[in-house]
């Protein structure tokens, strides 16, 4: 049985990391705060919204809500997200996506400064991941995955990592993340071919593909460290990710779960960099 690499040992990790730094910045009178702009009433969005203030809580950052009606003008966003660039009493901004269809999210993201950009949505933010400088945020879930293997202990340097999936949001920063410390990277998307093979010649498979248990037996191997992005509704309801959990935890030698796995993590990431944005700032 493989081992369960667990987000909330990661979590415990992190979040007295970023408490002992909130406790360090407000000593000297900064007060790290996040604002969260949301769009509508989208159910995911209201829950991740609750999630991210009760771990903002937890390690003592504080919160500005920005609530807009689902028919606000790109002009009105586009001046609220000035104002909080313009604003020393918030250091990080995170916006829910997707936008409605009547603004123009690129647009509305780019306006972000990139010193508060602590998802790193904008262009700026996602450069410095390529080029490997601290312009922005790498965006909160791929960095996710990379605290995880760096909690567990993995080396990657020379190990063979293979990224199943390509969005902006996770699949291209993190393999750029993982190319930094010298995995050697293959990324795949929808036109792979024989993605099986591939996806079992990994040493780290990473499945961000957003296909309920795509990533079956035959997709891994023994040995490998699995992390699983995906967060899925399954048929009957119930939350998985996109490898079949309990068809891989008899092969592989470590998986994350879903749910209580990245998913969890992502959320002190997004802390870690709220705390890391005040210093900075
Ligand atoms: P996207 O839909 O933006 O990207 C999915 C990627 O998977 C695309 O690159 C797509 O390829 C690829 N893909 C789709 N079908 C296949 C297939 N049959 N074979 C191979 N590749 C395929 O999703 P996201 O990156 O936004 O999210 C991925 C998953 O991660 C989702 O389950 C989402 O819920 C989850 N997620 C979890 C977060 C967390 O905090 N844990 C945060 C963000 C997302 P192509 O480019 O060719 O279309």
């Amino acid at each position: 049985m493989a081992r369960i690499l667990k987000g909330a040992e990661v979590v415990e990790a992190l979040n007295n990391e970023i408490s002992t730094q909130v406790e360090q910045l407000k000593a000297a009178g900064v007060f790290p705060t996040l604002a969260l702009v949301r769009v509508g009433q989208r159910s995911d969005d209201v829950s991740y919204e609750r999630a991210a203030m009760k771990r903002a809580e937890k390690v003592g950052v504080g919160i500005k809500q920005v609530v807009f009606p689902e028919d606000v003008s790109e002009e009105s966003l586009l001046n609220a997200i000035a104002d909080l660039n313009a604003d020393d009493g918030v250091h990080g901004v995170l916006m829910f996506r997707p936008l409605p269809p009547h603004i123009n999210g690129d647009t509305v993201r780019n306006a972000l400064d990139p010193r508060k950009d602590v998802d790193g949505i904008t262009d700026l933010s996602l450069a410095g991941v390529f080029v490997g400088s601290d312009i922005g945020y790498a965006p909160c879930t791929a960095q996710a995955c990379m605290e995880i293997l760096d909690h567990f202990g993995y080396e990657l340097k020379g190990k063979r990592a293979v990224v199943v999936g390509r969005s902006l949001v996770v699949g291209k920063p993190l393999a750029m993340m993982l190319l930094e410390r010298h995995a050697t990277v293959s990324i795949a998307h929808s036109r792979t071919t024989d993605l099986p093979n591939l996806c079992q010649s990994a040493d780290v498979l990473i499945a961000c593909v957003g296909r309920a248990q795509m990533l079956g037996a035959d997709y891994v191997s023994p040995q490998q460290i699995v992390i699983d992005v995906g967060i899925n509704v399954d048929e009957d309801g119930s939350l998985v990710g996109d490898v079949d959990f309990a068809a891989a935890e008899r092969i592989v030698s470590s998986i994350t779960p879903v749910p209580g796995g990245v998913g969890t993590v992502t959320t002190s990431v997004l802390m870690k960099n709220v705390a890391r944005a005040a210093s900075r700032q």
